[in-house]
Parts: structure tokens; C-alpha cells; sequence
């Protein structure tokens, strides 16, 4: 068989621990055997961001803007116990936040359906995406104690000195304040980036506030996001037959419930962090749950939702067997792929990743599986596999599929 050919590479960011192990596997068994593959290849492993000073993270980010779409592996974030283990020079920064700093990127994460991992929520048929906002609020906000009697104010100083101000509290005993903010430019972003993963996956947006209670701070949000759509999306909308639709947070949250899922949900950041996990769990596992960064200027990252999987990458190094779950790292790897495909217009490239998605499907839908998938399915008898010996199960529905 004439391997698939590429026109332009993707940028390949390798990361850590058990997903680089996984992430060797993956090409060597999934992609490579398939298509020619062009990558151009960025090292985000901890010891190489360690030796270049973390050049090669903003370097991967560059190359991804210059190219439009990157494939990333999970990547260790330091912390006081990585900078000993490592040697570190620093406690490096996450690249997660490096590259979506200069990307400017919203991330949307949705879960992978599969038969016989059904989410708990039984009317969800269809995956529900979240979008969370990933600047401001609570996130950059400034807090006080307030020990006792005393007044609180917001003061707004502008250039030229003149002040602004609004009464918070008057406090008569101890209590607490927070000072929080966000920025035109930011939601703008968020927006757009929300509007163009709706018109590119074709599902409606929904998008929620407590515009109601917060008439100032919410209803800004919701004032953009309308101000946006109608000026640049309404058309596109009604073209593709999708919709968006604004509604209070309380209300978003009840409607969610009793959805069928199939759309995208636009959240605040802290909201977004909340319902994340809600809905990550609710679907079963982080392992099946895919990731990618938009940017507003149509720049694309693809990722795996869970991190680089240490515990079972200590095992692998004692000689251990593993059963790691490769489907999030391969959906980032066919998410890829096919943005690649649509972008050069090379639909075999498309139809490629259509089919290693299928394949990862059928495999486990076929009772064949790894060690998490196999705790919480209801098929009866599963098969657990190892980590490579399930990557090797895909391969071979894949052979058959193609
Ligand atoms: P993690 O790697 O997501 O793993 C947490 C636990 O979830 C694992 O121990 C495992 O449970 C289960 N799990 C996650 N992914 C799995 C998979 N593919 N297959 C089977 N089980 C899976 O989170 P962590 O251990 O908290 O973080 C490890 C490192 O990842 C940290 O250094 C962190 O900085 C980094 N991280 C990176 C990213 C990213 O690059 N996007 C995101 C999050 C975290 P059992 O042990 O019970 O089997
Ligand atoms: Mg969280």
C-alpha cells in the first residue's frame, strides 16, 4: 500500500514520562506505517526545555502559529519535587500556559463516546464540549481580610489622575474582599475563537452568565458575545443551520441536564474549570477525553485532557507491565491530522484520521481495552490489555478497516 503523502508538516511537541513512551508507540505503530509523515519536531521533553531554557516551548509555539496546527504530548509542569529530580536551573513555567500565552487560545475539551462506557447521565447521547475562558476573574483577582470596622472602595485612578470611585462594603465587624477583573480584548478573543470551533465542528454555542445579579461585570460578557455574533457570525449561523443561544448560568446548568448533548458550552473561566471536571467524570475517564487550543486567528493545538501519567511511567522503568490508555494521545494525533487534511485540502489525510478514530472505537467497543476503560465498562468479560499490546489491537482493526 502507497503511503498517504503530506504537504505541510505538522509541528510535533513531544513531551514526558509515560505519554512520550506512548507517543514512540503511536507513530511507530498507528501513523508512520500510514503516512508519510512530515513533522517539524519540537523536543518539550522537561530535560530539553531544561538545556535550551525553555526556548524550545516558545520556539514550538512560533512554529505552530507559522503553521497553523500542532500535535502536542503531555508535558511534566514543575514543581519544588521536579526541579530536584530533574536538576532543574528553574522551576519552569507550564508550557501548556507558555503556548497559550502566545497563541491567545481558548481550549475545547470534549469527551470520546464509546459503547459500553456510557456516561452517567443517561439522555447525554452526544459529547458536550466545554470552552472555558482562560484569563482573569477569580484567577487574577487581589483579596483582603478585613479585620474589623472600616470602609472598602473600588478606586479607578485614570491617566490623568481623575478617580473613580464605588463603595464595596462598609464594614461594622471582620469580614473579607476580593478585587477581580478582566479585559475587553480577552473576551473578544474568547469569543471568536468559540464562534469559529461552532462554524468548524458545525454545533451550536451556548454561552451563560449571572448577567442578572452582576449587571456590569456579566453583562459585559454577554454584551461582547452578542455584539460579536451579530456583526460577525449571525450569517455563517444560519448558513450551517447552528445556533447561538445566551441564557443565565442557573439555567444553562438545568438545561445541560436534560440535553442530549452535540454542542459546545461556552464557560467563564471559573465556571469552565468547575464543569470540566463535571463533565469529564460524568463521561467516565480523563483518558478519553480529547483537548485543543483555538486561537482567534484559526491556529490550532491538539492535546490529550489528562497529564503525563507518572505513577504508570515509574512501573514501566521498574520493568513493570503498564496498561496506559493511548485513545486521548491518538485523537490529538487524528485531530491533527484531519485540521491538516482540511486545511491543505488532501482529504485522504481526512479519511486517514476518520479511520484511526473508528479503529480506536471498534477495538474497545469489540471488548478489547486497557485498564481504566476495563474498571468502568458494561460489557461483560473485558479483555485488558498492556499499554502496547492495545495499541497494537488498533492497529490491526485499522489493517482490516483500510
Ligand atoms: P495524570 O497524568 O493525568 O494522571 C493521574 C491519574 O489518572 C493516573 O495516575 C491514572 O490513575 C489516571 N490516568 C490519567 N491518564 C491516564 C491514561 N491515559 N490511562 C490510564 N490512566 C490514566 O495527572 P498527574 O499524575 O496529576 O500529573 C502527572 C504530570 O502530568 C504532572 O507532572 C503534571 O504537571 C502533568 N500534567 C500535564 C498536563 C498536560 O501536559 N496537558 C495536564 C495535566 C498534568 P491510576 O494511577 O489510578 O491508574
Ligand atoms: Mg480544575
Amino acid at each position: 500500500m502507497d503511503k498517504i503523502r503530506m504537504m505541510t508538516p505538522l509541528v510535533e511537541m513531544d513531551g514526558d514520562e509515560m505519554t512520550r513512551i506512548l507517543w514512540q508507540y503511536i507513530k511507530d505503530e498507528l501513523i508512520t506505517p500510514f503516512v508519510d509523515l512530515k513533522t517539524e519536531y519540537y523536543d518539550l521533553g522537561l530535560m530539553h526545555r531544561n538545556e535550551t531554557d525553555d526556548q524550545v516551548t516558545i520556539d514550538s509555539a512560533e512554529a505552530t502559529k507559522k503553521y497553523g496546527v500542532a500535535v502536542k504530548c503531555a508535558t511534566i509542569t514543575p514543581n519544588a519535587a521536579r526541579v530536584k529530580e530533574y536538576n532543574l536551573k528553574e522551576m519552569y513555567k507550564s508550557p501548556n500556559g507558555t503556548i497559550r500565552a502566545i497563541l491567545d487560545g481558548t481550549v475545547f475539551r470534549a469527551p470520546i463516546k464509546v459503547k459500553g462506557i456510557e456516561p452517567c447521565v443517561k439522555n447525554w447521547k452526544k459529547p458536550i464540549t466545554i470552552a472555558r475562558h482562560a484569563y482573569g476573574d477569580i484567577y487574577k483577582a487581589n483579596e483582603m481580610i478585613i479585620p474589623g470596622p472600616g470602609k472598602v472602595e473600588l478606586v479607578y485612578t485614570d491617566e490623568n489622575g481623575q478617580e473613580t470611585r464605588a463603595l464595596v462594603h462598609e464594614f461594622t465587624s471582620p469580614g473579607m474582599v476580593q478585587g477581580m477583573h478582566n479585559l475587553n480584548k480577552s473576551i473578544e478573543s474568547f469569543a471568536r475563537s468559540c464562534f469559529n470551533y461552532a462554524v468548524d465542528t458545525k454545533q451550536d454555542l451556548w454561552f451563560a452568565t449571572k448577567d442578572t445579579i452582576s449587571k456590569k461585570y456579566d453583562h459585559s460578557f454577554k454584551d461582547i458575545f452578542q455584539e460579536i455574533f451579530d456583526t460577525e457570525y449571525k450569517e455563517k449561523f444560519e448558513e450551517l443551520g447552528i445556533t447561538y443561544f445566551y441564557t443565565l448560568i442557573d439555567d444553562a446548568v438545568a438545561r445541560v441536564m436534560k440535553a442530549e448533548g452535540g454542542f459546545i458550552w461556552a464557560c467563564k473561566n471559573y465556571d469552565g474549570d468547575v464543569m470540566s471536571d463535571m463533565i469529564s467524570s460524568a463521561c467516565g475517564s480523563l483518558a478519553m477525553m480529547t483537548s485543543v487550543l483555538v486561537s482567534p486567528s484559526g491556529v490550532y493545538e491538539y492535546e490529550a485532557a489528562h497529564g503525563t501519567v507518572q505513577r504508570h511511567y515509574y512501573k514501566h522503568l521498574a520493568g513493570e507491565e503498564t496498561s496506559t490508555n493511548s485513545v486521548a494521545t491518538i485523537f490529538a494525533w487524528t485531530g491533527a491530522l484531519r485540521k491538516r487534511g482540511e486545511l491543505d485540502g488532501t482529504p485522504e489525510i481526512v479519511s486517514f484520521a476518520d479511520a484511526l478514530e473508528r479503529a480506536c472505537i471498534d477495538t474497545i467497543e469489540s471488548g478489547r481495552m486497557t485498564k481504566d476503560l476495563a474498571l468502568i465498562t458494561e460489557l461483560p468479560n473485558p479483555t485488558v490489555l498492556n499499554s502496547l499490546d492495545f495499541i497494537k489491537a488498533i492497529r490491526e482493526t485499522l489493517e482490516k478497516a483500510l
